[in-house]
């Protein structure tokens, strides 16, 4: 699974790297930014949880 952002969409709502830090971080404009491209096995639940609240669809998956 890979996890990824689209900054055109992000607003900086945070809860992205609130949920899976491991994952995302925010930047100096609190936009997230993906840190681990490559979602460890053991990570997927937070990447799909991460997915699912992002208010804005900024945040995707794929396998
Ligand atoms: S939750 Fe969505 S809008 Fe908020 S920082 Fe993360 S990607 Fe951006």
């Amino acid at each position: 699974m890979r996890i990824s952002i689209d900054a055109e969409l992000c607003q900086g709502h945070g809860r992205c790297y609130e949920i899976a830090p491991e994952l995302v971080e925010d930047d100096e404009r609190s936009r997230g930014f993906v840190i681990t491209p490559a979602v460890p096995a053991h990570l997927e639940d937070k990447a799909r949880a991460a997915v699912n609240a992002c208010p804005e669809r900024a945040v995707s998956i794929s396998e």
